[in-house]
């Protein structure tokens, strides 16, 4: 994710980052919407953040046992989040992801596990599945080193698909473990799920006593202060709640913190009070756990109110540049996330899978990317992926970022 392989081209070393911009090792300064992948919703390197950090190594850095913070984390979260009735503290999403799907399977007893195709999960075995043709297949590995057998226990579904989703359970329904979707898709550039989707199939799941594991890594405490699941929890149409849910990035405020969480009867079973064995040297790491809670603290109302505010701004101006210079794109938004989807099929329609997304003129974003760079602003290095901003994106950073869109929207153009 860091290379610049989809866009080309020579990647920055950057050295430091404070607010809304980034520096490289030459000294150039950026408007970053990379927000380090996301957990820097604030800023970088917030004042507050940075105090508690510093607070917490002063009085050591790894104690190799519980500690008062973790609980206080494990509390933020549980109060925004209420289908977190314990919550367990690992490293990384990759981490939260594997986990939650062995305490998956280990609660069912059962073995398969579906997936979304253009979701991504972090980097365990199981989930570098990709599908073969046809609706719903078994999936072959999607890395080198995978084994075809591993890969073999993954299904993988259109996404916003209910009816592939159901035709995969009347055939696999005994052998289904769980489901895992991103609770709002954000690793294939934004698509959101459809109206009532995620209760559709946690419904769905329940009714072959599967469970259903919303991941959250990226949009947790990012599109609201409860996430995803709190921006649909606050219609009842559309309101679920997920078996297990997984947390990383903003949890962690910039340092490695991820977690699952879920009703106490599942997550129960995760040793040392369960058979479902789990473990990390560093996991709940003090001084972690400290950029954790206080980026938790910090992000209040306001500070979801202006990434919203900021985002409808951004992607306003480079959708309204892109337009006048007769570049056909469509502008995807889950919350404050969005991306850019080019080309007229999606101009003209619904972006819903991973197979619409595929078929874009991406090859418009390579040049888009470098343009905006040379104009001092870091994009994701790739039309896959989601932009992020912070709070501390003031006038003055955006300013800049429209600024450059136009010549950018030309670059796209031709
Ligand atoms: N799940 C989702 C939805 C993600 O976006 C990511 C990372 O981008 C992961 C899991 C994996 O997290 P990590 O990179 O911390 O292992």
């Amino acid at each position: 994710m860091r290379a610049f392989r989809s866009v080309g081209g020579t990647p920055r070393f950057l050295v430091s980052a404070r607010g809304p911009y980034v520096t490289d090792a030459e000294g150039r300064e950026y408007v970053d919407l990379v927000a380090g992948w996301g957990p820097a919703i604030l800023g970088h390197a917030d004042p507050r953040v940075i105090e508690a950090v510093q607070d917490a190594a002063g009085r050591g850095l790894s104690f190799g046992s519980s500690t008062p913070a973790e609980t206080e984390l494990a509390e933020l979260v549980e109060a925004r989040v209420a289908p977190v009735e314990q919550l367990r503290l690992v490293s990384t999403g990759t981490e939260a992801t594997m986990s939650a799907i062995r305490l998956a399977r280990g609660f069912t007893d059962r073995d398969l596990l579906v997936k979304f195709a253009g979701h991504y999960h972090g980097h365990s075995d199981g989930l570098l599945a990709e599908a073969g043709s046809g609706l719903a297949t078994f999936a072959l590995p999607g890395s080198a080193g995978v084994p075809a057998d591993i890969a073999a226990l993954t299904l993988v579904v259109p996404y916003n698909d209910l009816d592939a989703l159901t035709a995969v359970f009347a055939e696999h329904g005994p052998r289904i473990a769980a489901v895992i979707v991103e609770a709002a898709a954000a690793n294939m550039g934004v698509v959101p799920p459809l109206p009532g989707f995620n209760r559709a199939l946690v419904e769905l799941a329940h009714a072959h006593g599967a469970l259903v594991i919303s991941d959250e890594v990226l949009t947790g405490f990012r599109v609201s202060a409860a996430g995803w699941w709190g921006l649909e929890a606050r219609d009842e149409a559309s309101a679920y709640t997920p078996d297990l849910m997984t947390f990383g990035k903003v949890i962690g405020g910039g340092m490695p913190v991820a977690a699952l969480g879920g009703s106490a009867e599942i997550m129960q079973q995760l040793a040392p009070l369960g058979p479902v064995y789990q473990a990390g040297t560093l996991s709940g790491n003090p001084v972690a756990v400290a950029a954790g809670i206080a980026t938790l603290r910090a992000a209040d109302g306001a500070v979801y109110e202006r990434l919203d505010a900021t985002a409808a701004t951004i992607s306003t101006a480079v959708s309204d540049a892109l337009a006048a210079e007769g570049v056909a794109h469509r502008v995807q938004h889950a919350g404050n996330l969005f991306s850019f989807v080019f080309g007229a099929e999606a101009a003209g329609g619904e972006v819903r899978d991973y197979a619409t997304v595929q078929r874009q003129e991406s090859w418009r974003y390579a040049p888009f990317f470098h343009a905006m760079l040379e104009a001092g602003v870091s994009l994701p290095p790739s039309v896959f992926e989601a932009w992020f901003v912070t709070a501390a994106h003031d006038d003055a950073a955006i300013g800049r970022i429209i600024d450059a869109a136009p010549a950018a929207a030309r670059a796209a153009a031709s």
